[in-house]
């Protein structure tokens, strides 16, 4: 059987956050119905095609290691249409052999009788996309809840017995300062949850932040500050025993994201839903990002249809070193040798070693991985390794 994961796309919010250019949409709630329809035409579909292929378990239904659902905003969903989801899944999923399922929470939809539900629907694993415990900077990121929310559903998520709980925060938000991000990540570890994400705001085109940059209206922290909170983030984190796994992942042993770590270890996966994207047969794959054309391609047939790239064993070698390196653990110059039949010192051994001299990789034993200076510069090392 091959190893696979499913990502698994709810492409509805209740507001669009200012920073945000995910392909979600608000206000579409009626669309709902429709959309969950095609999720599992989509997983029919694919589960048809691929049954020869070994991807199904005995009970012929796909059989990934991971299952993701993320997006938007799963837990927009009503009770019943996070049942009817579950069901789908079900009838199209063996969860039997998924070690990880993760959905993704807003505070400001996730209630406790929605938690309740996706426990008993086999959840293992909540991401909670906090972003910040402060309300200033919430509502000057057009997020819909409060902080006091965001813990509240936590600890109700503990009280239910989640034993896996990822916090997503932000930092370089309007309004943050190094004490504000301080009482976050205070927040944050005295919440005991077994897993931070954290991420530099980035200005994206066609956001609300973008449209208010244009007009002189966002006023986010200089420079200086944002490094100062990089330093502070990857200090406290650590220090309260949350290893960097990945450059902005932190989590406690044991508590890593495997269905992220596969990404970054060249692990096939399935993306369905509306703009999902699949790593699959050595191709890249795209759904269309809007409703109307995803469900207009399933209706259709169509699968695994619109192709990103159709990687060459160079763009291979290239992609293969960027995501390896993002993890602590970095490229592995054994996995490589076996899957390129080449030496990774033979193909990059020269821009490795002035890397090394400028203190941004290091070697130990096996494994080629960014230090704590290449992690904070990683783009000009990820350049490097581009044939
Ligand atoms: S809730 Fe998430 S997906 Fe929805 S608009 Fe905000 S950041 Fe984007």
């Amino acid at each position: 059987m091959q190893t696979f994961g499913i990502y698994i796309h709810i492409p509805f919010c209740r507001q669009k956050c200012f920073y945000c250019d995910f392909p979600s949409f608000a206000g579409r709630e009626s669309k709902i119905p429709a959309y969950l329809q095609a999720l599992e035409q989509e997983l029919y579909l694919l589960r048809r095609g691929q049954a020869e292929d070994g991807l199904c378990g005995g009970t012929g239904r796909l059989a990934p290691v991971t299952i993701y659902i993320g997006g938007g905003t799963p837990s927009v969903l009503s009770l019943p249409e996070l049942e009817a989801l579950f069901a789908l899944l079900g009838r199209q999923i063996d969860f039997a052999g998924a070690g990880e399922i993760t959905l993704e929470v807003n505070p400001g939809t996730a209630a406790e009788d929605k938690l309740q539900l996706l426990r008993e629907a086999g959840v293992t694993r909540l991401s909670v996309g906090a972003q910040s415990f402060d309300d200033g900077c919430l509502q000057a990121a057009g997020r819909i809840h409060t902080g006091q929310e965001a813990e509240k559903i936590i600890l109700q998520a503990q009280e239910l017995g989640f034993a896996d709980i990822s916090l997503d925060l932000m930092y370089g938000l309007p309004r943050q300062t190094l004490p504000v991000l301080e009482h976050s990540l205070a927040k944050a570890l005295s919440l005991g949850v077994q897993h931070i994400s954290i991420y530099g705001l980035q200005l994206e085109p066609g956001t609300a932040f973008a449209r208010m940059q244009e007009q002189g209206r966002l006023h986010l922290p200089d420079d200086a500050l944002t490094e100062a909170m990089y330093d502070c983030i990857n200090e406290t984190l650590p220090a309260a025993g949350y290893h960097r796994y990945e450059i902005s992942n932190f989590a406690l042993r044991g508590h890593e994201s495997r269905h992220n770590l596969s990404y970054w270890q060249d692990v096939p996966y399935l993306g369905i839903g509306s703009g999902a994207h699949s790593y699959w047969q050595g191709r890249r794959c795209f759904n269309q990002d809007s409703l109307a054309g995803y469900m207009e391609d399933i209706s259709r047939g169509k699968v695994l249809a619109h192709i990103e790239e159709n990687m060459t064993a160079q763009a291979h070698m290239e992609e293969y070193c960027f995501l390896a390196l993002r993890t602590a653990c970095g490229i592995s110059a054994a996995a490589f040798q076996q899957k390129f039949r080449q030496s990774v010192h033979e193909v990059y051994g020269k821009k490795i070693a002035v890397l090394a001299e400028r203190g941004l990789l290091r070697q130990t034993g096996d494994h080629i991985a960014l230090t704590d200076l290449g992690m904070k510069f990683g783009n000009q090392v990820f350049g490097e390794f581009l044939l």
